[in-house]
């Protein structure tokens, strides 16, 4: 088996099949992905720590996603990842995602609805 791993290289830009989903208790706050987007999605959350006292990571700018998966790619900890959307939307409305779980393309759509009911 070799040791040498293989380069990272983004994939490139595409219609955006998937969402973007954080397992933010995963998450170990190493910044890569922040780094390494190349649109500028992802950031920090300062306002939140998780179990392991870390800032996990969100999205500033989902709808800049392209899904290119690089952050996938990087993530050290399996902590981000995209999957197929309808699958997605099924767990989020059925409330059967794990704890600390973030889609955060459904989360904007939850509170842009819940605006428009207030309003
Ligand atoms: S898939 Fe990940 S790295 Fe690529 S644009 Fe979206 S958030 Fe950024
Ligand atoms: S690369 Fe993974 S562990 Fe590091 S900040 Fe991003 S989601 Fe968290």
């Amino acid at each position: 088996m070799s040791t040498v791993r293989r380069p990272i290289v983004p994939r490139p830009a595409r219609k955006r099949e998937k969402v973007l989903v954080i397992l933010q208790e995963q998450c170990k706050q190493c910044g890569l992905c922040v780094e390494f987007c190349p649109k500028n999605v992802l950031c920090l959350d300062m306002s939140k720590y998780n179990r392991k006292g870390y800032h996990p990571v969100t999205a500033c700018d989902i709808d800049a996603c392209v899904n290119c998966e690089f952050c996938e790619r990087i993530c050290p900890d399996m902590a981000i990842f995209l999957t197929e959307r309808e699958k997605a939307r099924e767990a989020y409305e059925k409330g059967t995602l794990q704890e600390g779980t973030l889609i955060p393309e459904f989360e904007q759509e939850r509170a842009k609805r819940e605006k428009e009911e207030d309003e």
